[in-house]
């Protein structure tokens, strides 16, 4: 079994490989402890099913295992108030796989960065990261754009903001990306501003809640 990083890597394209490794190494310089967490939730990067890449996928940082079950039988106060603290806490500390489609091999270096970072920043997600980025309406936002809008601020903070902004034409902007500091506008009204720490600012009341999500930016 190949590693990068001391990681398992089933990815048999050496220029890919070599690009995680790279990413890796970026991410070790900038932010140390980010990197440290990556290592500790990481279990293995492999190549994305064709079935998956059929659906459009891009990549994925996808969960391993299963959330903590409750146990059959009665439990105390305290056994009760354990038990919803680790299920609250999974998502933040469960083991990850990221998967990355084939033909991202034969894709420009600035590309394979962008879709590595980004699902790292998936993998690297912790509640605070969530909850300064909740929305500021959740009518409008939903919370795969919370989660969306994490990964690319882990990405821009390891410093690969440059290959994200570059990747943004291609990336659907429904639930995916917006550059820093560029504008929302919904078909059915509302302005919204994406800050440089990645949420979401108000600039026009929406005039009545949006039945289409369609939007531009
Ligand atoms: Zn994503």
């Amino acid at each position: 079994m190949t590693t990068v990083h001391g990681l398992a890597c089933r990815i048999d394209n050496r220029s890919l490989r070599v690009t995680i490794g790279r990413v890796l190494a970026q991410i070790r310089q900038r932010r140390p402890s980010d990197y440290r967490r990556l290592k500790a939730r990481l279990r293995r990067f492999r190549y994305l099913p064709q079935s998956a890449v059929a659906q459009g996928l891009g990549g994925q940082a996808r969960k391993l295992g299963k959330p903590p079950v409750r146990p059959k039988r009665l439990l105390s106060l305290a056994e009760s108030a354990e038990f919803h603290r680790t299920v609250e806490a999974w998502p933040y500390l469960c083991p990850y796989e990221v998967l990355l489609p084939r033909s991202l091999a034969s894709e420009p270096t600035w590309l394979q960065c962008a879709t590595i970072a980004h699902e790292l920043g998936h993998v690297a997600l912790r509640r605070i990261d969530e909850i300064r980025r909740s929305t500021v309406d959740d009518r409008w936002f939903t919370y795969e754009w919370t989660l969306e809008l994490v990964a690319d601020w882990y990405a821009y903070g390891w410093g690969f903001g440059r290959d994200i902004r570059r990747h943004g034409p291609r990336r659907d902007v429904q639930h995916h990306f917006i550059a820093p500091g560029s504008e929302l506008t919904f078909q059915s009204g509302g302005r919204f501003r994406l800050t440089r720490r990645f949420v979401f600012r108000r600039i026009t009341q929406p005039r009545r809640p949006p039945t289409d999500p369609w939007l531009t930016v």
